[in-house]
């Protein structure tokens, strides 16, 4: 075993066999980031923007949300920034604006469907991400995206705003990495054409999870459902993560399977080179991953994608490589 206070954070992390594997910090809140930067990863690969949304009462402006944005790019000093725009409603509801009353909010009006409809809230905030990253390695990700369709009209208000900011002269990013959240089955049984189309892909296992078996992530009456070993969704993520490999676009897993033990040998035996994880989880998952040898999880991979069911798999992952 290796020990912590040997590890160096920012070199990645390394399996046995000395395969990379890079690790980012999921940021909810600006305190989680001195922590991520102390870790030294390579970078945020999840920054939560709903959080500085949440605390208000009312929507942030423009420019308050360009002071939050640009003191997380600054405390990664270069390192990649990837923002989530605002994924709103289900389980994040704004007080100011949901009515509580909206059924199944899960599947409401929520994520970019609630960007696309109140469109100058989500030009506001790609502003304010364009400007706060306009020296940066900055990523936007589109959260919930179920179809080509809105991924285009999300991108094209990106290409507008740089557009108009640049025609107001103003700083700001001229070229930032776009890419989407995969967190609908939709988008798997196309990810062929968004890998040629989004400049990366971030896998949201927390809602995939929910929706790719149809149990509510927040309903503990129904959490025995709830499996993340599901033999549909591990051979979804080898799928996702292939795809992405075949036309040569970064794919990371920033939901929580991303930092879960058990499954660390699994995502290393599919292929998965980068994950996202919350900053206390970072040491842990490093020191899992220096254990392993890449080949070993390959075939280990490969013989639980070959199981049928999920009890088998619960066997096969509890027993470890
Ligand atoms: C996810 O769905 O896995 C994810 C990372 O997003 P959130 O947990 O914020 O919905
Ligand atoms: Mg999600």
């Amino acid at each position: 075993a290796v020990e912590e206070g040997r590890i160096d954070l920012g070199r990645g992390a390394e399996t046995l066999d000395g395969k990379r594997i890079n690790l980012y910090a999921n940021i909810n809140l600006l305190s989680d980031v001195k922590l991520a930067a102390k870790m030294n990863c390579a970078g945020v690969g999840l920054y939560r923007t709903e959080f500085p949304f949440i605390v208000r009462s009312s929507f942030p402006t423009e420019q308050e949300q360009f002071v939050v944005y640009k003191k997380l790019v600054d405390q990664m000093k270069g390192r990649q920034v990837t923002f989530r725009t605002l994924d709103v409603g289900g389980d994040k509801m704004l007080s100011y604006y949901h009515d509580a009353a909206e059924k199944n909010p899960a599947i409401g009006l929520r994520s970019i469907r609630f960007s696309l409809r109140e469109k100058d809230i989500f030009i506001q905030q790609i502003r304010a991400i364009l400007r706060a990253g306009a020296r940066a390695d900055v990523g936007i990700m589109f959260p919930m995206i179920s179809s080509l369709d809105e991924f285009d009209m999300s991108r094209s208000i990106v290409n507008e705003c740089r557009e108009k900011l640049e025609a107001e002269g103003l700083e700001h990013n001229p070229n930032p990495k776009v890419g989407i959240m995969v967190e609908l089955p939709s988008v798997v049984e196309q990810i062929d054409e968004f890998a040629q189309e989004a400049d990366f892909f971030s896998i949201g296992t927390n809602d995939f999870v929910q929706f790719m078996l149809g149990v509510d992530r927040t309903n503990e009456m129904v959490e025995n459902f709830y499996i993340p070993h599901h033999p549909s969704v591990l051979r979804a993520l080898k799928r996702i993560i292939d795809a992405c490999r075949r036309a040569d676009k970064p794919v990371s897993i920033c939901g929580m399977m991303a930092a879960e033990p058990t499954l660390t040998a699994f995502l290393v035996g599919i292929g998965l080179t980068d994950m996202s994880v919350t900053p206390a989880s970072l040491p842990p998952l490093k020191r899992r991953i220096a254990q392993l040898d890449s080949e070993k999880c390959r075939k280990f991979a490969e013989e639980i994608l070959s199981k049928s069911r999920a009890s088998e798999i619960d066997k096969m992952l509890e027993k470890g490589i």
